[in-house]
């Protein structure tokens, strides 16, 4: 097993064993008889036709030869693609019962989630069967579900089991591996948000989930193009680098080390429901390369600029007051949208003194913030390359949208979470809206 896996494990709590590698699935029967089924329990395999006809299947074959009991599999329809809702949690919840089995889960993102939310509901452990190197939720707990209309992260563990068969991995539809690299991606200017968090005070570092998730990202991105060929051997560091990045949310108990403001775009985008009438859907991964590319550019932008040389007190007194950063977000934004961004964005929203205070101290220990933020990002034109090489989206029209959209998402997605980002720094400083502004100029990555 990979090293960094292992440290992993021994510090997450919910997840005891990852089998990442060739042939994993012929060994899934042993596997999954030692953790997950060591009292003889019976096992319900979840698929879909089409993740049934990849490893489902033969993972059945697996579980037979190696003695483990088994329920009649539960088969979605393959089309039209499986979506994460509720009602579909139920119906797992509900066989898992009736049979009296403990869940194995066949597939990516959405199988995973609903195998994940049925057996929290019940209480007990589960094992999942990647199918694709698509997200980084597979080690993860929660699961992101539309219920009622809304979308929601419901509370439940991560599984107790990973598997995951390369051969598998690097025969899946070719979007998927856009997707997971993509999503892996997220982790340079991620990496940099929670930096610049924990340099003002807000969002301390966890050196542990900070090792575990940027660990291995540099490698895991390395081969974009023999990633998007389809070779085997390259997808061992993307996969790794996806549960990886689960595990560090499990030990940190949280979010954090995988998200930053990059995923605000994507989140935002999914509220609007873009692309999710496509076929197949529009993935979470392949919009967060886009959110990747835009806050790579800011970034890009922001530091070159002079943060030592800003005029504090200039800062400060140009600062908005309350009033008129709540009457800026309602001017943007209606209904639960509005209210949750302005909830968000008082949470973190300093009254001059705090504000005077937190950038005075962050301008003395600059020298050595920025070294750590040049040493963590990419250029933003090497990152939509390799987004590329990978079948990745590079450009905003891959997803659906213009620049001029992505362009808009800016000012939102400064106010959409509590979290501290550059984002936030740039608003501080006053440079917000022209940092945008250049983002979109000729000679950037999208004109
Ligand atoms: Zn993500």
């Amino acid at each position: 097993m990979n090293d960094a896996i292992e440290k992993g494990l021994a510090h997450a709590d919910q997840t005891d064993v990852v089998e990442v590698g060739p042939g994993v699935l012929a060994r899934a029967g042993e596997i999954i008889r030692h953790s997950l089924c060591r009292d003889g329990r019976t096992v319900l395999v979840v698929a879909d036709e089409r993740t049934w006809a990849a490893a489902g299947e033969p993972l059945a074959r697996s579980l037979q030869a190696a003695g483990v009991s088994m329920a009649d599999p539960l088969i979605f329809p393959g089309t039209p693609a499986l979506y994460a809702a509720y009602e579909h949690a139920e119906t797992i919840r509900e066989r898992l019962r009736t049979t009296g089995a403990l869940g194995v889960a066949v597939g990516a993102g959405t199988l995973n989630d609903l195998v994940k939310l049925a057996s929290g509901e019940l209480d007990q452990p589960y094992a999942v069967l990647g199918t694709a190197a698509s997200m980084d939720g597979y080690t993860g707990f929660g699961a992101p579900m539309t219920r009622d209309g809304v979308k929601v992260t419901m509370p439940c563990p991560a599984p107790k089991v990973v598997l995951f068969d390369l051969d598998v991995a690097a025969a899946a539809p070719k979007n998927m591996v856009g997707s997971g690299y993509g999503d892996l991606s997220a982790k340079i200017p991620g990496g940099a948000d929670w930096i610049l968090s924990d340099a003002v005070g807000w969002e301390p570092m966890h050196p542990l989930a900070w090792e575990l998730v940027q660990g291995g990202v540099a490698e895991a991105l390395a081969q974009p193009k023999a990633l998007a060929a389809g070779e085997p051997e390259a997808y061992a560091g993307l996969v790794n680098g996806l549960i990886l990045s689960g595990l560090s949310m499990q030990v940190y108990g949280g979010t954090r080390p995988a998200s930053g403001a990059e995923h605000y775009f994507s989140h935002l985008w999914e509220l609007e429901h873009l692309g999710q009438d496509w076929d197949p859907p529009l993935s979470h991964g392949h919009k967060v390369a886009i959110g990747t590319l835009a806050m790579s550019a800011f970034y890009e932008r922001f530091l070159a600029r002079d943060l030592a040389a800003l005029d504090v007190e200039a800062a400060v007194a140009a600062y908005p007051n309350w009033e008129a950063v709540e009457s800026d977000i309602r001017s943007r934004l209606s209904g639960t949208l509005a209210d949750h961004c302005v909830n968000e964005t008082k949470s973190k929203y300093l009254e001059p003194e705090a504000l005077r205070q937190r950038l005075t101290a962050l301008i003395g220990s600059w020298p050595t913030v920025r070294a750590r933020l040049e040493s963590q990002l990419r250029p933003a034109r090497e990152l939509q390359a390799m987004l590329r090489d990978a079948g990745a989206p590079s450009v905003p029209e891959d997803i659906g949208l213009t620049a001029q959209q992505v362009k808009e998402t800016f000012p939102i997605a400064a106010y959409y979470r509590g979290r501290y980002s550059v984002l936030d720094l740039a608003r501080e400083a006053g440079w917000f809206s022209e940092l945008v502004d250049e983002v979109f100029e000729s000679g950037g990555i999208w004109t």
